[in-house]
């Protein structure tokens, strides 16, 4: 759409989406309300997010970086509110409210929108993209704008078809494999916990002599773990599990629910607790600390449940602590491509020129968004590059001589 639209501002552009409306990706994103960009004003602070791949983004962010998206949503009615960690979300809470600016940009500049639109492949001639083969018939244009996704929720429509018609058009495609995607551990009554969540939990999981240790949002799911900390350390996890796995072996996982204070810490902590409500059960102590339902989960083994906090032992006490400084879990799997966020893999960044959009391999052609193979962490990251990568391919093509018709 925001390709579309900007093209758009010199040429007559058609988009052709196949679902019956546009956006349904973006209307599932961040919850419902749309987390539509990182509003991290340097680029280069920004870029570094994307690890090395994001050296390609800094001459497209040049033409349109996220402080230009702020600014671009809120111009266009948007206002928006910034929360931790830089996310950006529209004040209304809605991502309806993103598409309404998207779909104002494309009827100002004059996109003409087909939905029920399939595309079924590219029209390729001698290296160059003539226009795209749809189920109604071909479509020939000057120039073809290629933003079909990933592969991540289906059900929306990012049904990979895009990576196909690359590869038989010579691109190297990176297989797509689920990214950023939650995980189920092989403890059954994690149910119990679904729907908790934690600001600032220590996820820790090794094998062999690797470990992984980080810190972050943590949310418990029907079967296991899921928010920012665990969709980022999805790939790492697997490749963990799968060590562990050719040696039989199960990769366990140990949550910190007080990453401030050490081992010591937290069981002096502890005792001060006991001390002001001597005569208080145990449960109704720590939820004082912790949500009651995993209180409940950290004591049951023990049924130290309600016992009041004077007959605690020290071992017991000391145990106690332990627990809550490495509450063990076991990694069974990461769910699959349907539950993901994004997809890893996508088009080689090599065989794009930055600077346009355009295809090194297929001329009249450009790509954008989740097609392109970068490797992004929650926060808003992924739409940026949306935004960034169409905004530069449409301008690319704006009053471009033989850009008068683009789909
Ligand atoms: C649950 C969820 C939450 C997310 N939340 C966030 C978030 O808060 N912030 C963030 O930055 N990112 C988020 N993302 C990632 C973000 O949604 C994607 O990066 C973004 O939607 C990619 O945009 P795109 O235009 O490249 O592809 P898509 O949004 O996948 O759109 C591709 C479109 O092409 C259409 N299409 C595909 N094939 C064809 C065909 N053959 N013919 C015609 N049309 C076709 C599809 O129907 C679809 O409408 C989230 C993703 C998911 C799944």
């Amino acid at each position: 759409m925001m390709a579309a639209a900007k093209a758009a501002e010199g040429n007559h552009v058609t988009l052709l989406e196949k679902n019956p409306s546009l956006g349904k990706k973006l209307l599932l994103t961040g919850g419902g309300r749309c987390n539509f960009t990182n509003a991290e004003p340097d680029n280069h602070r920004l870029a570094a997010f994307y690890g090395h791949a994001g050296q390609y983004l800094l001459s497209p962010l040049s033409r349109f970086s996220s402080s230009d998206a702020l600014q671009f949503f809120a111009s266009r009615g948007m206002p928006y509110k910034v929360e931790d960690r830089n996310r950006a979300f529209p004040l209304s809470n809605e991502a309806r409210s993103v598409l309404a600016v998207l779909e104002r940009f494309m009827a100002e500049t004059g996109v003409s929108v087909r939905t029920h639109s399939e595309v079924t492949g590219l029209i390729l001639e001698k290296g160059r993209c003539l226009g795209v083969q749809t189920r109604r018939g071909p479509l020939l244009a000057d120039h073809v704008i290629l933003a079909t996704g990933g592969t991540s929720l289906p059900a929306t429509g990012s049904t990979g078809d895009g990576y196909r018609w690359l590869r038989e058009a010579g691109h190297s495609v990176r297989l797509p494999e689920p990214s950023l995607v939650p995980l189920a551990v092989a403890e059954k009554w994690i149910q119990e916990l679904a729907g908790l969540s934690f600001d600032e939990v220590r996820l820790e999981a090794w094998h062999n002599q690797r470990v992984f240790a980080e810190t972050g949002r943590l949310l418990f799911t029907h079967v296991g773990l899921s928010g920012p900390l665990v969709l980022n350390a999805a790939t790492r996890l697997a490749a963990l599990h799968r060590e562990a796995q050719a040696q039989h072996q199960e990769l366990g996982l140990r949550l910190d629910f007080f990453p401030r204070w050490d081992g010591g810490e937290v069981d002096r902590q502890l005792v001060a607790l006991i001390a002001e409500n001597p005569n208080r059960q145990l449960k109704s102590l720590l939820s004082t600390w912790l949500p009651p339902r995993l209180v409940q989960r950290l004591l049951s083994p023990s049924q130290l449940s309600e016992v009041p906090g004077r007959h605690l032992t020290k071992e017991a006490r000391q145990s106690l602590s332990r627990l809550l400084k490495g509450f063990p879990l076991t990694f069974q799997r990461l769910l699959d491509a349907s539950k993901a966020v994004v997809s890893s893999g996508g088009v080689s960044l090599k065989e794009v020129d930055f600077r346009t959009m355009k295809s090194l391999k297929v001329e009249g052609l450009s790509l954008v968004g989740d097609l392109l193979d970068f490797d992004r962490p929650t926060g808003g990251f992924s739409l940026q590059i949306c935004w960034t990568t169409a905004w530069s391919a449409g301008l690319a093509l704006r009053g471009s001589p033989q850009g008068q018709k683009s789909s």
